[in-house]
């Protein structure tokens, strides 16, 4: 009889943290792509943490797509309201309305609204449970940091092909916390074997623009006002005004042009 081949310790050693620590969202309770893909873009360009809030009010209202491709987008922007990036919500919601005319789900996610590879990969991975690791920033790190000769791949070791949703999100929760930039080594559960443990240096995060007096903040701003009061002023920033109802997320209307919430 001939057993697989087993993947390297360092490989069964995460697999393990994580089946024994790995933090316990809600979304990691299903394979419901809704699910996956809401939690997916709530998260982009923001700490799981804080996104998980979002997640939660955005499902407990749109507990399907057909929920959302009902509303107007202005009820999705209240909710998404603090989380930022609001171009998200829209395609969000341009999604939910071609799963609804579709029927279903494309073979393709990547047809869909603002869905491109790393959310295209976390879909296959979180939700089909295809031996993919989603390549967003923490993964590539953790694996660089791991295996510096190549990671480990499913088609060498069916185990990680058999736990691929678990060896996906080991390697991603490994990113997201003792493996983040500045690498935590000592509180790493696997830094017995890891080898680069102690050794990286710290490897510096893009420069952000200042947020203060930005295009992002005035827009923000307005698209706050929007939500708060159901309308904005146009001309107090028109600039930013306009490029709001560009992106479709305010349009002009009412008797003096004002900024009202898209329909
Ligand atoms: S030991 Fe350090 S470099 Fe290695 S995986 Fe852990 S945190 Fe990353």
């Amino acid at each position: 009889m001939t057993s697989s081949p087993q993947p390297p310790h360092l490989a069964l050693e995460l697999l393990d943290w994580f089946d024994r620590e790995g933090r316990d969202w809600p979304w990691r309770h299903t394979r419901d792509r809704w699910v996956v893909l809401v939690s997916e873009v709530c998260s982009q360009q923001t700490q799981i943490a804080r996104a998980a809030v979002f997640i939660e009010a955005i499902l407990d209202r749109f507990p399907q797509p057909a929920d959302l491709a009902r509303a107007e987008l202005g009820e999705l922007l209240v909710l998404w309201q603090g989380l930022g990036y609001p171009r998200r919500a829209r395609n969000l919601w341009l999604t939910a309305q071609r799963l609804v005319e579709l029927g279903g789900w494309p073979d393709d996610y990547t047809e869909l609204p603002g869905v491109g590879p790393y959310t295209d990969a976390a879909l296959r991975c979180f939700a089909d449970e295809e031996p993919i690791v989603p390549p967003d920033i923490n993964t590539r790190r953790v694996l660089a940091r791991c295996f510096p000769e190549g990671p480990p791949v499913a088609a060498d070791y069916p185990l990680l092909a058999e736990r691929a949703w678990h060896w996906g999100s080991a390697v991603m929760e490994l990113g997201q916390t003792a493996c983040r930039a500045r690498a935590l080594c000592d509180m790493c559960p696997v830094r017995e074997l890891c080898p680069s443990a102690g050794t990286e240096e710290v490897i510096a995060s893009p420069r952000q623009k200042s947020y203060a007096g930005s295009m992002r903040q005035r827009r923000g701003a307005l698209l706050r006002a929007i939500t708060d009061h159901g309308h904005g002023d146009f001309g107090e920033d028109v600039e930013a005004a306009e490029t709001l109802i560009k992106d479709g997320l305010a349009r002009q209307g009412g008797d003096d042009g004002e900024l009202l919430l898209p329909p």
